[in-house]
């Protein structure tokens, strides 16, 4: 098994909590009912083409692209719209979305169908129609990805299977039960991007997806599986791309200008999906963990379900539950709210005790610097958080808070256990909102 041996700067190796590692995915029960975000994307939400008293049939679009970055939505089960509404968001708001109750018949849409014949534009065209958007969590649309601007060539193909999160585990699960999938998927986007190089990276703590992987791309000399050191955050795409090729993309820089496109393996699978079958995103694998649960593990979802009916399908006890998070522990979302919709960049759902959720006591800094030793970016994350809280925008944009990745490896390393990530992030609003000023 080779390493790659170009290790990123900084990081942290927590404790991995991969508690359903070895559960197989299972489908849970159709909902009842589920409303569906339009804006479950990066860029613009889709436009609602459906209204009240409408009959869909599972994968009929109910939302439209809106503008060059938006994705397609589907209807998650076949019923009947009750509503173009609204439903809420983990930031605390609401956004548009369409209501559906459910005719139990679970009844597809008769015309999906494979893609006749494969080529570039056919296979970008088949994932704009399907809502593809990056699944580990990014949720940027596809389509956009394979379409660079004129000037912009992309040399490398790579696919992100590094789940470096704690307690994720549905990129594992993924890769071991849909290997050929996932393989079929990376070789539709080299199609598309006209790319001669694909490398599939997965942290050393898999072996069995490693090896498994490995046996998958045997013979295809222009797709290899990279074994990567165990370190968070090393699925993140700065991160994996120096750690795969040696490359480092620049301050404010997409991979591309190293000529280099990531994708999830999740997403690989959903654009073979896509293109094989004429299938659009309705359903993804989540990993649903967390000590306040009877029964975690590795969930096919529909898009639209609650995570609150998740989480009881997964048997939750809401006599321990003491917080939820969306996504991973390190850059998820804690919510408030269980009535938030599961949509396609859901890949955990996290319910965790008392136990599990200590409370930070916030102390002074003292100076020690292990925040800046850990930065994967090389920034100074004590130096942000104070230039944050004194609303010093000028110098927030001068020591690049725009760059941070929102890893959390400087509050997780922090013995103040001060809240850096948050301040960071406050810190780059007041940017974006001195940016917006601006522009007007
Ligand atoms: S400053 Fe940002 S990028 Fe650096 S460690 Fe903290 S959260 Fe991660
Ligand atoms: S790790 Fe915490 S205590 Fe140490 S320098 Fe950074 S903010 Fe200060």
């Amino acid at each position: 098994m080779s390493t790659a041996t170009r290790p990123f700067r900084g990081g942290i190796h927590p404790d991995d909590r991969k508690l359903t590692a070895d559960m197989p995915i299972q489908q849970l029960p159709l909902p009842a009912k589920v409303r569906i975000p339009l804006a479950q994307h990066l860029g613009a939400p889709a436009a609602a083409v459906v209204k009240k008293g409408d009959k869909v049939t599972v994968g009929q679009v109910v939302g439209e692209c809106h503008g060059f970055v938006s994705a397609a939505v589907h209807a998650t089960v076949s019923g009947t719209v009750t509503a173009v509404g609204t439903c809420p968001h983990p930031s605390g708001g609401e956004v548009p979305a369409v209501w559906i109750e459910a005719d139990g018949a679970d009844t597809w849409r008769p015309d999906l169908k494979p893609v006749g014949e494969i080529n570039g534009p056919a296979i970008v065209q088949a994932v704009k129609a399907a809502g593809i958007v990056g699944m580990g969590g990014a949720t940027f649309p596809t389509q956009v990805k394979l379409s660079p601007p004129e000037g912009k060539k992309i040399s490398v193909l790579i696919v992100n299977a590094a789940e470096c999160e704690p307690f994720l585990t549905c990129d594992y699960r993924m890769m071991i039960e849909h290997g050929g999938k996932i393989v079929r998927g990376a070789e539709l986007l080299m199609a598309a991007l006209g790319v001669g190089t694909c490398v599939i990276g997965i942290e050393r703590n898999k072996p069995k997806a490693i090896e498994h992987m490995q046996s998958l791309v045997k013979g295809r000399s222009a797709m290899s599986v990279q074994a990567l050191r165990t370190r968070y955050p090393q699925g993140g795409e700065k991160q994996l791309i120096c750690a795969l090729t040696g490359r480092e993309v620049p301050s404010g820089g997409l991979p591309m200008d190293v000529g280099c496109l990531v994708q999830n393996v999740a997403t690989a699978a959903a654009v073979a999906d896509a293109v094989d079958l004429g299938r659009p995103l309705v359903e993804r694998v989540m990993t649903v963990s967390g000590d306040a649960l009877s029964k975690p593990g590795n969930y096919l979802v529909r898009i639209g379900m609650t995570i609150g009916e998740v989480l009881a399908a997964a048997g939750l006890d809401e006599t321990r539950m003491a917080k939820v998070i969306l996504g991973g522990p390190m850059m998820g979302i804690a919510v408030a709210n269980l009535d938030i919709p599961v949509t396609k960049g859901t890949s955990g759902i996290l319910a965790l005790s008392n136990e599990w959720v200590k409370e930070p006591d916030i102390k002074p800094c003292i100076r020690c610097g292990r925040c800046l030793d850990v930065c994967p970016i090389g920034l100074n994350p004590t130096l942000l958080e104070r230039l944050s809280v004194t609303k010093d925008v000028t110098a927030l944009q001068l020591f690049h808070a725009v760059d941070c990745i929102e890893c959390g490896c400087c509050t997780y390393t922090c013995p103040a256990r001060r809240p850096l990530v948050h301040g960071i992030r406050y810190g780059k609003l007041q940017i974006a909102a001195l940016r917006k000023i601006k522009k007007n």
